[in-house]
Parts: C-alpha cells; structure tokens; sequence
C-alpha cells in the first residue's frame, strides 16, 4: 500500500491498479466509491480492511455498461429489465440472483448481488479500461460520512488506498436506491438517487423495507442504524426542542433554519427548495458544521418525497444512537 494515496485524473494508472489487485476510489454521479476488482476476493478483502467495514456488510458490484451484468447475476428478471431500460446509467442498484464467479465476500455470503451501472463517464471508462467488473463501497471509513469530492476521501482514507481519481463534486450527491428484484413483488431496501415514485411509476408498488433483518446477512448495508454520522450529534428538530444555555448548535435544514433557536452555523441546501440540488449538498454541508466547533447539530425533516425520502433516511440515521461497540 502506498504511503499517502495519489490524487490524479490518470485513467490508465487507475485502471492498472486495480487489475493488479490495488484499491482506487473513483467518482461516481452519487458518492465517490472505493473499487477493488470485484472477481479478486484478495482485493476485495482490502476493501473491508481500508474502510473498518464489517464483512457480514455486502457490496455493490458496478458494471461499465449492460453487457458486464450477465458476468455477475445469474439471471435478469423482466421487471429487472425494465428499470434497466428506464433508469440505468444512474443512480439505482439492483439486487439479482449472483453467479458462482462472485466472491462470497463481495456478497456477504448472500446468494444475490448489488449491481450498478453507474451514471459518470469517468467511472464508466475506468471499469471499461481494467475490464473488470468494480466492487465498491462508499470511500469512506465505515459508518462516517459518504464524501462527494476526492478532498473528502483523503481526509478519511489516506494512507490505506492506492489511488483516488478526481472527478470534481458528484452531481447526485446520496447514495443510489437499492431494490431487490428477486422475489415476486420488488423490494426497496434503501431510499436513495432514483425516488420511489419513478420507480412506481414504472412498475407499480413497491414492499418498502423499514427495518434491519434479524440476525446475519443484513440484506443492505445502508440499512443499519447508525450510519453517515459525523462526530458531533445530531439531533432532530421538533417544536418542544430547546439548545441548553452555553451550548453551541447548528441547523441543517432544506429551505429556512427554525424560528427560535440562536443557532451559531447554519447549513441551508436549498433556500430555493429544490431536493436536488440539497441532497448534492447533504454530505458536504454535514462535514462543515462538523468542522465548526458544535456542541450539536440540528437537522430538520425534508419534504417526504423524491430525494427528500433519501436525505430524511440519511439524517435519521446519522442521528440514531450509537450502536454499541462489538
Ligand atoms: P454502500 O456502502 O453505500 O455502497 O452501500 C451498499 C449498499 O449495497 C447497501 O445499502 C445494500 O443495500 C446494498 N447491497 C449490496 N449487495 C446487496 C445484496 N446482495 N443484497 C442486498 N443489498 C445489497
Ligand atoms: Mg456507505
């Protein structure tokens, strides 16, 4: 492993690492990822490694283009193929049936896999050019913030990856929607860059999945309880919520901070009131108010719709309690 990891725009170095088993985050139009080859199960074990991950939490295989799915997933549904056509390149992860060829480490021991097409150039032509399929998580230390700019995986992954490539600031800025299209009705295990309207718009009512299953194999990382957390507490607004005396508080909120609190840093993604443009910010807003010296951090609820599901799914998660330590 490198001493302190490289930034570069260099495709060809990126794509060399990884074939020879190296660990390289790359942007994508959600979150930047940390990719290993996703057939390697050695690198693949590295990615465990870098972020403090725990192995029963799976990953998301990404493909360069619709042809690289049948290398990972046994087989494709209908419905499966019809958000293919409708939504891939982007923001959305499939969970099919896996081939034998996958690591069981890439899956958690799961039969299925997460596969994603996703939608940014420089992620595409990477896996193109390793030709390999790309396991990759969020490049992130486990449990922290997801970072949307390469500065942001430097700051918690230096020194324990190989490589980051620069793409400037992703354009979605959450994660993507994690649906399983296994079994008879589609599954939504995580509310992220592609909203559930559009996926019902297109086939129909989804199961929404709320809670962590039971036991091993968690079926979806993003869905455990304390999760994209920065250091200092979050807590949610409510209209009873008051700031003791002395303490230093700042908001994290879509349109207007909350009448009635002296806050001393205020992080407003959308004075405009538009979710996209506040879920880009999400992450990069949480980082800043967690640099700013506070005693806790304020977050306020998004309109429960579109990417407002996403970004009240993250700020509740980042404010759960801590999950005790194994
Ligand atoms: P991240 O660490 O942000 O890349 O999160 C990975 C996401 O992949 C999790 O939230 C899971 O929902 C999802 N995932 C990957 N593989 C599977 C799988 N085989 N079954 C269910 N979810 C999966
Ligand atoms: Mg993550």
């Amino acid at each position: 492993m490198s001493p302190a990891s490289e930034i570069t725009q260099d495709l060809d170095l990126a794509a060399a690492t990884l074939r020879r088993g190296g660990l390289v985050a790359f942007p994508t139009e959600t979150v930047y990822g940390l990719g290993a080859d996703a057939l390697n199960a050695q690198a693949v074990a590295r990615i465990f490694e870098a972020k403090g991950r725990p192995h029963f939490d799976p990953l998301i295989v990404h493909i360069a283009d619709e042809q690289g799915l049948a290398r990972i997933a046994a087989d494709c549904p209908d419905v499966a193929r019809r958000l293919i056509g409708r939504f891939w390149p982007g923001p959305l992860t499939l969970v099919l049936r896996k081939r034998p060829e996958v690591p069981d480490l890439v899956t958690a021991g799961l039969d299925t896999v997460g596969v994603r097409l996703p939608d940014h150039p420089l992620a595409r032509e990477l896996i193109a050019r390793c030709g390999r399929p790309l396991a990759a998580p969020s490049a992130n230390r486990f449990g922290c913030i997801s970072p949307t700019r390469a500065e942001h995986v430097a700051e918690q992954l230096e020194d324990r990856i190989d490589l980051i490539l620069d793409g400037g600031p992703c354009r979605v800025g959450v994660e993507s929607t994690v649906l399983d299209v296994t079994g008879s009705r589609a599954r939504l295990l995580r509310p992220g860059g592609v909203p559930q309207e559009d996926l019902e718009a297109e086939i129909g009512p989804l199961e929404v999945e709320t809670r962590i299953a039971a036991g091993t194999g968690a079926p979806a990382p993003g869905m455990l309880e304390r999760h994209y957390a920065p250091t200092t507490r979050i807590v949610r607004w409510t209209p009873s919520l008051r700031i003791p005396a002395g303490q230093r508080a700042g908001v994290l909120a879509f349109r207007e901070p909350p009448a009635g609190i002296d806050f001393q840093a205020r992080a407003i993604l959308s004075p405009r009131g538009d979710l996209a443009e506040a879920a880009a910010g999400l992450f990069a807003a949480m980082r800043a108010l967690d640099a700013a010296g506070l005693d806790v951090i304020v977050g306020c609820d998004f309109p429960d719709e579109g990417l407002g599901r996403a970004i009240n799914d993250r700020l509740r998660r980042a404010s759960a309690p801590e999950l005790p330590t194994a």
